[in-house]
């Protein structure tokens, strides 16, 4: 696996999340000094439901991390913690409001 990172925000092309099946056709930036369309091995999280996923293949898709990719995710991005809490109280605060 290349060095895990988070992407800026791009438009790709729409693919599902292995979790929830959401379709996702934008990545956003978490790391300042990464600049222009994701890469492979790159990092983002589901809008939909907060979980991990890495950037892989040509076209590029979201696949699920493996359990020691994640613990490498952990590590080499702390803030990815955040951004995991983040992504959830968005998706508590979409579910309230549709309630
Ligand atoms: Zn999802």
């Amino acid at each position: 696996m290349t060095q895990p990172r988070m992407g800026e925000k791009t438009r790709m092309p729409p693919c599902a999340c292995p979790y929830c099946e959401h379709t996702l056709d934008a990545a956003s930036e978490g790391d300042t000094d990464t600049h222009g369309p994701p890469l492979q091995g790159a990092v983002s999280i589901c809008i939909e439901c907060a979980n991990v996923l890495v950037f892989e293949g040509e076209p590029l898709v979201l696949r699920k991390p493996t359990p020691s990719e994640m613990r490498e995710i952990v590590e080499a991005i702390p803030h990815v913690i955040q951004m995991v809490g983040a992504a959830h109280l968005a998706r508590q605060i979409r579910l309230l409001e549709a309630s």
